[in-house]
């Protein structure tokens, strides 16, 4: 049999079959993914094979197959430094909210969130929640910001959670898919997944007390059909993709605009900062890249941190 897995805690796994019926599911013996060390070798998300336990009662089964990811997100292990834990896998999509105010999300924030999920193959949707809230001035910059990243390829699509403006736009792009919310804390996730599916009862809080980071507090991830025939994976407790380790040359493949230009530049390695005839840096002069997404390729490049200083701009 053949099924999805919803959730895990552990040794136990949720699968539940193209049918709706839902197993309790164990791995036998050693069960390691090649490529990946991870503390968990199945993820929520994954697609399994598994047989049912003849002695037991039917309902739990033995995964003995797992099929291969389009993708997966990763967060290092608590315990154990040099390993990852896998938090999800084979997501099509992620919905990043992002508000111009309350709270305030900032470029730099949501282009090394675009960055990561280039790395991990995942497509982003981009959400401008709140624009119920926003007078004409920030509906403007919600307008400029729509323009830059849709520019790049990217759907971006203004949404009030609060009064359900465009939430039908959303549940169109999540039909038959796996997606994901994401963004800062406050931006309105939880309103608008209860907007898209009222009572789904997803725990999508981030952990913010200090004394909770400390612990070795294991959140796990959980799917959730919506009636419509979408499915959310809720991630308690985990903001954002974290950070993916990467090479300087690599960085520029994840930014769309740059990628499309590097081709031309003279030097086949060109980083686009100082080198001569690079139609990146042109393209900059030309305004045809966005300055933002430039000083956040910088940014990045340099391995700043997004909450980076603000007391030297523009000098
Ligand atoms: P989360 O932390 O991302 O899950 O955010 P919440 O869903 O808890 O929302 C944070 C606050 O923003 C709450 O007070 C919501 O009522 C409010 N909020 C969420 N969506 C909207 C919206 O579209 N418009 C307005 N005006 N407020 C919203
Ligand atoms: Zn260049």
């Amino acid at each position: 049999m053949t099924g999805r897995v919803y959730k895990s805690t552990g040794s136990w796994y949720t699968v539940k079959t193209q049918l709706g019926e839902t197993y309790q599911c164990r791995i036998k013996g050693k069960f390691r993914i090649k490529g990946i060390k991870s503390t968990n070798p199945i993820a929520v998300g994954d697609v399994v094979d598994f047989e049912l336990e003849e002695a037991n009662n039917l309902e739990s089964g033995i995964i003995f197959n797992i099929h291969d990811r389009a993708n997966y997100i990763v967060r290092k292990s608590v315990n154990l430094s040099k390993q990852t834990h896998i938090i999800a896998a084979n997501l099509d999509q992620v919905f990043l909210l992002v508000t111009i105010n309350n709270p305030p999300t900032l470029t730099s924030f949501i282009d090394r969130f675009l960055v990561t999920a280039e790395a991990y193959s995942i497509k982003t949707v981009l959400i401008f929640n709140k624009i119920d809230a926003y007078d004409d001035d920030t509906l403007l910059e919600v307008k400029y910001l729509a323009h830059i990243y849709r520019k790049i390829g990217y759907e971006c699509i203004g949404v009030s959670a609060k009064t359900g403006k465009n939430v039908d736009k959303i549940k169109a792009l999540m039909k038959d898919k796996v997606s994901m919310f994401s963004g800062h804390s406050g931006v309105g996730k939880s309103t608008l997944v209860n907007a898209i599916q009222p009572d789904l009862n997803l725990k999508t809080k981030e952990i913010s007390n200090l004394h909770m980071q400390g612990q070795h507090t294991t959140t796990f991830a959980e799917m959730y059909d919506t009636d419509f025939g979408g499915k959310i994976i809720d991630t308690p407790g985990i903001k954002g993709f974290g950070v993916v380790d990467m090479d300087k040359e690599e960085v520029g493949d994840y930014f769309p605009e740059i990628f499309a230009l590097k081709q031309h530049c003279k030097f086949n390695n060109c980083l686009h900062v100082k080198e001569p005839k690079c139609a990146v840096k042109d393209a900059l002069d030309n305004d045809e890249i966005a300055f933002s997404r430039y000083r956040s390729y910088l940014q990045i490049l340099e391995g700043e941190d997004e909450h980076y200083r603000t007391d030297n701009w523009d000098k």
